[in-house]
């Protein structure tokens, strides 16, 4: 028996799935488990050097970039003990020259339970077929320590979070999905997913979040989760990630998906540059933004955009232009400032380092910050990029950032558009990559 340390820094205000999936692998072959969530959990340096010096194997989860970067810190303080060190999920690959641990990534509770076996670690990223055991959640704390529901009138409520799918059926270029998973999906199993809902459920939950890349990639196996939980449940609200590709393509589902409890969408826009979107192989075009805000607004579903605003192909036109859809469409309180600052994150094995690098944007790889540093070819757009960051991190408002967004890029503020009187879904937790 081997005693395994999983560690987690942060996963989208949700309690983790990145710990409790393997939890339940690791027990189920035997092994011994114990867990920290670094996001909720206060622990002390001395608590966590002690723990890991009792493991024979610390994995540490980093499904994200900023869980990887997270994760390097404590990697860091357990620097002693980087022989026993695994780090594993989607950002996994970009640690592996760091010095600080193996790396494994792909589907990856197995492949901690072939390392707490004693098997050598795969280089490369390794996909199976098997359908998941149901995660185990008894190591970890309560959800009354995660991200909570708000309901459209203000009311909080638990939330609980589950995933149906691994990977994507698409390839967009930006995605680090697409590095690792490179267009494959796998299911996780309806049995298991509805049982991981029970058990949340039983825990206090009031609301699931569906955590799949794309809900809708394997749209029977959703709408059958859907049915199945508001059935045993009745009065249980759902939210799910969906590409706009999708909802185009599924529209018909979204009448029952609401009627069964889906109360929000998040969706990544990107961007209203056709262009741009065509780069990212994202499988929509600007006019697709208005179709489907309009299909879902139609049956009573509240969409929450996602934005990429800074990348080197984003003109001062562009940003500007999505400023004015943002606020045209009504989607100010829907936008957390944060989402108006994000820069394009460039991995060492992203799709985009050769086009960025012909283009001559590439400056040099930052291996603390697991991205290439770049430079837009409009000054003016670095510059306006780090003040709307700033802005963002000081709470200022969506006024605040158009009105620096115009005087940085020499346009004329248009007057502010009263907001919408309206509370919507959503999680208490900002969106994050
Ligand atoms: S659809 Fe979403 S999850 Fe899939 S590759 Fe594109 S951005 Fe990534």
């Amino acid at each position: 028996m081997t005693r395994v340390l999983l560690i987690s820094t942060y996963e989208q205000g949700h309690q983790p799935l990145g710990v409790a999936a393997p939890t339940a692998a690791l027990m189920a072959a035997g092994h011994d488990v114990a867990a920290f969530d670094l996001a909720v959990e206060s622990v002390s340096p001395e608590r966590l050097g002690v723990d890991a010096a009792d493991a024979d194997l610390i994995g540490i989860s980093t499904p994200m970039h900023t869980a990887a970067r997270l994760g390097i810190r404590i990697a860091r303080q357990l620097e002693a003990m980087s022989d026993k060190i695994v780090f594993y999920g989607l950002a996994a690959n970009s640690l592996r020259d760091l010095g600080l641990g193996r790396a494994i990534s792909g589907d990856t509770d197995l492949q901690l339970v072939a390392l707490a076996n004693g098997d050598e670690p795969q280089l490369t990223p390794v996909f199976d077929r098997e359908k998941r055991l149901v995660p185990d959640r008894s190591l970890l704390p309560p959800l009354e320590q995660y991200a909570r529901y708000m309901d459209a009138s203000g009311v909080a409520h638990l939330a609980g979070h589950v995933e149906a799918t691994r990977g994507c059926a698409h390839r967009c270029t930006h995605c680090p999905l697409t590095p690792i998973y490179a267009g494959r999906l796998r299911l996780n199993g309806a049995d298991t997913v509805l049982a991981d809902i029970d058990q949340q459920v039983a825990m206090g939950a009031e609301h699931i979040t569906f955590g799949d890349p794309d809900f809708l990639n394997a749209p029977d196996l959703a709408v059958d989760l859907l049915r199945a939980s508001a059935e045993s449940h009745p009065g249980m609200t759902f939210d799910a990630t969906i590409k706009v590709e999708h909802l185009i393509e599924h529209e018909g589902l979204l009448e029952e998906m609401s009627a069964l409890g889906v109360t929000f969408i998040t969706s990544a826009f990107e961007s209203v540059d056709d262009r741009l979107l065509e780069i990212l192989d994202k499988g929509h075009t600007a006019s697709d933004l208005d179709r489907v805000l309009h299909s879902t607004q139609e049956v009573g579903i509240a969409l929450r955009p996602t934005w990429l605003p800074f990348t080197p192909w984003t003109a001062a036109k562009d940003y500007l232009g999505l400023l004015q859809f943002v606020e045209t469409r009504g989607l100010v309180d829907l936008t957390p400032p944060v989402q108006l600052g994000l820069r394009l994150l460039v991995p060492a094995d992203s799709p985009l380092v050769e086009p960025m690098r012909e283009m001559n944007a590439l400056i040099s790889y930052d291996a603390d910050g697991l991205t290439w540093n770049w430079r837009h070819p409009d000054e003016r757009m670095d510059a306006l990029q780090s003040q709307v960051a700033s802005l963002a991190e000081r709470g200022a408002s969506f006024a605040e950032i158009k009105q620096a967004a115009c005087l940085a890029l020499g346009a004329e503020p248009w007057p502010n558009l009263p907001a919408p009187h309206l509370h919507r879904p959503g999680l208490t937790e900002d969106w994050f990559c």
